[in-house]
């Protein structure tokens, strides 16, 4: 059997390490518009900061893929996919044939519009290439300013912060990631930025970009301030990388379109990671959701299904965890429900100290949850959304000192079994 695989990050890395391992004669080959073998790219900000060395920045060495018999095309894009044909043109002009395709290519940022915002000195987060770019250019640099109001806005003022650099952080909305958190979270995030001496302006963002000589000097802001910058960091968000599958017949919409066993719409073809759009079990409709821990499962669900497997990944839910200068932070499912019957939000005595929680029941049923400050319950936290638990019962024990989400999981699953 021959597997074409496009993307070598977290999900296209998985989903070869499951076909290998469940087909040892596969010929498996990779596509990588990137020079590097797959890393992690939420370590990327650490190793900005000084806080990781550049090796632990790699999920695997550069020999794995040898050692694996597996072919990795480098510095190989993928400009067009024909499924009637089982082929993928490369862009040398080149195509490769597949009798089964996992289309992994992930997601890219989404860019800033607005006058000077192609000044040399304006910078994005997503590859090694860029945090490179990033730690050089912060050598020489005194003042940056940071745009972005959710993780990775939050993840740049951090790093120029950490570089030394006077770090202005400018947020569009009232307050930190409204989207995923409430008041008092976003309220507890803002308290560790301004001690650690990020300038937090929110109500405000970047009017324009400021030059001299080609050069970035600083932002005019919508608030009609001017900052003086030498970085100008942009984090508004990704968007799946599926331009390259116009024409293709490839169902998409934000993302690929996935069935619960990551198969797209044309016979042989699946898809994972952030380029996918699943069933999410909470808001019952299709969305992109990106995290690691996504690309892990999807992965391996995609490499299980192709190679004749019959796993179903049951469905996604919104999984996001930071810690920002030490601060965990994660948030998971619907967290900020709309108003109306049915939904209860329980925060028990918290917020206690620098630890909050609060959780979202929908009838009865755990729909989401914030966890600041401690954050260990948050994958069981997850699977009880997941298995559409309903918690009623145990409302009160769900604030407990000590409460153990896991012994809660074990003991709904096996109820849940026997009935
Ligand atoms: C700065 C930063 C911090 C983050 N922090 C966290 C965090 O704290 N927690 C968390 O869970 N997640 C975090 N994430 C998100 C997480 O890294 C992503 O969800 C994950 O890396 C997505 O993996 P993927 O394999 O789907 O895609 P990607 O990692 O984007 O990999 C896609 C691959 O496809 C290749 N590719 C794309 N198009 C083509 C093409 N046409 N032809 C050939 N190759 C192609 C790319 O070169 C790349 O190798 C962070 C991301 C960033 C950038």
């Amino acid at each position: 059997m021959n597997y074409l695989i496009i993307g070598n990050g977290g999900a296209g890395l998985r989903a070869a390490q499951t076909i290998r391992s469940r087909d040892p004669e596969a010929k498996i080959t990779m596509l990588d518009g990137e020079p590097y073998p797959c890393y992690y790219r939420m370590r990327l900000p650490d190793y900005i900061s000084g806080w990781k060395d550049r090796d632990s920045l790699f999920v695997v060495k550069e020999d794995f893929y040898a050692q694996h018999g597996i072919d990795l095309l480098s510095s190989t894009t993928a400009v067009a996919v024909k499924p009637d044909e089982h082929s993928v043109q490369l862009d040398s002009g080149d195509s490769l044939t597949y009798d089964r395709l996992l289309i992994a290519s992930g997601a890219k940022v989404r860019k800033l519009s607005c006058p000077g915002c192609e000044i040399d000195g304006v910078v994005y987060l997503r590859t090694l290439d860029q945090a490179e770019d990033i730690l050089r250019r912060g050598k020489e640099a005194k003042n940056a300013v940071a745009l972005g109001g959710g993780l990775l806005g939050v993840e740049m003022a951090r790093c120029f912060n950490e570089m030394g650099l006077t770090s202005y952080y400018l947020i569009r909305e009232d307050r930190f990631w409204p989207q995923m958190l409430d008041i008092t979270a976003s309220l507890m995030v803002e308290r560790v930025l301004e001690e650690k001496g990020v300038i937090l302006e929110k109500k405000n963002a970047i009017e324009e970009i400021l030059g001299e000589g080609g050069r970035v000097t600083g932002v005019a802001t919508t608030a009609g301030e001017k900052l003086a910058a030498d970085i100008v960091g942009i984090a508004i968000g990704v968007e799946s990388k599926i331009d390259f599958l116009e024409g293709s017949g490839i169902e998409t919409g934000r993302g690929i379109i996935v069935d619960d066993h990551l198969r797209t719409n044309q016979p042989d073809v699946f898809a994972a990671g952030d380029v996918a759009q699943a069933y999410n079990v909470v808001t019952g409709t299709q969305e992109v959701v990106t995290s690691w821990l996504n690309t892990q499962r999807q992965g391996d669900t995609a490499g299980i299904n192709m190679t004749g497997g019959d796993k179903a990944l049951g469905g996604v839910v919104n999984f996001n965890v930071i810690v920002i200068y030490g601060l965990p932070v994660a948030c998971i499912g619907m967290n900020l429900p709309p108003e109306g019957e049915g939904y209860e939000q329980l925060t028990g005595d918290y917020p206690k100290g620098k630890e909050y929680r609060k959780l979202v029941l929908r009838d009865g049923v755990l729909v989401g949850c914030i966890l600041v400050g401690k954050i260990n319950e948050a994958t069981a936290m997850e699977q009880l959304i997941k298995m559409e638990a309903d918690v009623s019962a145990f409302k009160k024990r769900l604030f407990e000192p000590g409460f153990d989400a896991k012994a809660l999981l074990e003991e709904l699953g096996t109820a849940k079994m026997a009935g």
